[in-house]
């Protein structure tokens, strides 16, 4: 079932296909980019007021981390207890996450994650700036990707170990968004955590999205979880006509155009569904994977039962 287009398609009704294809991404991606900023504005606030509150009650972007709900999980179910920094709303929001990757894989990384949003200003700055992106060559991204996966283990695995969050003094995205190196700048005890900032935004400067593609851990646990999600992009051999269109304005680098179902690595910004050119060749299906199996075994049952009866 396609559920992609049905929002646009009376906006762009009475254009050519090509005119309307263009117009159907800039409206996409437009929309994608006022929520990302939304949601940019939104945890700098948090950090801000976080850090001018002199009592220090107000919320840390700690409690808002999806991430740290995973992080305290085990100690929470083990002894009642959260890991220190962590508290119920990284469950909440972390349940809230579980439930949206379920239902639309890894959109949450497309729409809604800062760090995500912030990559995505940094390719932006490199096109202004007209500075070329460094390609990865498919065999070294192939073994990249699994870069998200050996740190999400060892993240979770230390913080059980040794009950504290032991990845958040190092962490990227709290080093950057936490505002600690504006309001409580101190290179003798923080200079790992501003030199692995500083790294990621250097390569993802020139390597689009390459903390979300090599080591973001929570988007590892996203895209392993997205394999059993309910909305999947999927592409339809015999309307696609393999002119790979839709390969270019991927952000995380894909092959859209000779997988089947797409990866559960994708980060639902649906700009390959709006450029591809071949109405029904990729569309965002309500077809999880897992009712493949489920389908071509009904299928093998149903046909058993045909061959018996006429038999008879
Ligand atoms: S992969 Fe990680 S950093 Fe990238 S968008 Fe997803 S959660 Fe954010
Ligand atoms: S496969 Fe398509 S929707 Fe997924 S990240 Fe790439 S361009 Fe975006």
């Amino acid at each position: 079932m396609a559920v992609k287009h049905l929002l646009f398609d009376r906006a762009t009704k009475t254009l050519t296909p090509a005119k309307a294809r263009k117009r159907r991404i800039a409206l996409t991606q437009r929309m994608r980019h006022v929520i990302q900023t939304v949601f940019v504005a939104f945890i700098l606030t948090t950090s801000v007021l976080h850090w001018l509150s002199s009592s220090g009650t107000t919320a840390s972007i700690d409690a808002l981390c999806p991430f740290g709900g995973l992080e305290t999980l085990w100690h929470w179910l083990s002894t009642g207890q959260f890991v220190p920094k962590t508290h119920l709303s990284n469950l909440v929001i972390g349940l809230g996450l579980l439930l949206g990757t379920l239902l639309a894989g890894g959109a949450f990384c497309g729409w809604i994650c800062p760090f995500g949003a912030l990559q995505d200003g940094l390719n932006w700055l490199r096109g202004k700036l007209h500075i070329r992106a460094i390609q990865v060559p498919a065999r070294l991204d192939r073994v990249l990707r699994y870069g998200r996966y050996v740190l999400l283990t060892l993240i979770l695995f230390q913080t059980i170990a040794s009950v504290q969050l032991w990845f958040g003094n190092y962490d990227p995205y709290k080093t950057i968004f936490g505002l600690d190196w504006l309001f409580n700048f101190n290179l003798a005890t923080s200079w790992i955590a501003y030199l692995l900032a500083l790294v990621v935004l250097v390569v993802s400067l020139f390597v689009e999205r390459a903390w979300c593609r090599y080591a973001c851990p929570l988007g590892g646990a996203i895209s392993l979880l997205g394999n059993v999600s309910l909305l999947r992009i999927r592409r339809t051999e015999a309307a696609c006509k393999s002119c790979a269109v839709c390969v270019k304005p991927c952000p995380v680098k894909l092959d859209v155009a000779t997988a089947k179902t797409i990866s559960s690595n994708c980060i639902g910004c649906l700009a390959c569904v709006d450029a591809c050119p071949r109405p029904g060749a990729l569309e965002v299906t309500l077809a999880p994977v897992w009712l493949d199996g489920l389908r071509s075994r009904l299928q093998r049952t149903h046909k058993t039962v045909e061959e018996v009866s006429h038999a008879r």
